[in-house]
């Protein structure tokens, strides 16, 4: 795969994670505990107890998401460190070079299809 062509699919790809990111993190306070603070608690004068074990079990959710975001965009930084290294679109497990389709799909992946989930 052309190595510009990697480089803008890896940009946009992080840009929109990002962007997720951002979502979650104004929707749900997390990461920014102090300014939300008072609006939590307004909305926390409306919840009937039954409510809290639900919202705790949607905060876990977000956390994992946003672990789960956050995990995708070290691999796209790890992916355009290898193009400036020249190794980028090998895969890690066994050095072949990966698909281009699977690349244009998932531009941060760090194997090939054979050895997904592998590492
Ligand atoms: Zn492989």
């Amino acid at each position: 795969m052309d190595a510009e062509h990697a480089r803008e699919l890896i940009v946009s790809e992080r840009t929109r994670l990002e962007t997720l990111i951002r979502d979650r993190e104004s929707e749900t306070g997390i990461g920014s505990e102090s300014e939300n603070a008072s609006i939590s608690e307004l909305a926390s004068n409306d919840q009937h107890q039954g409510d809290l074990g639900t919202e705790t079990f949607e905060r876990e959710k977000d956390f994992s998401l946003l672990e789960q975001l956050e995990a995708e965009i070290n691999d796209l930084d790890a992916a355009l460190r290898k193009i400036d290294e020249g190794t980028y679109g090998r895969c890690e497990v066994c050095g072949k070079e990966v698909d281009p389709e699977r690349l244009e799909a998932m531009p941060g992946t760090r194997t090939c299809r054979e050895h997904a989930g592998a590492r």
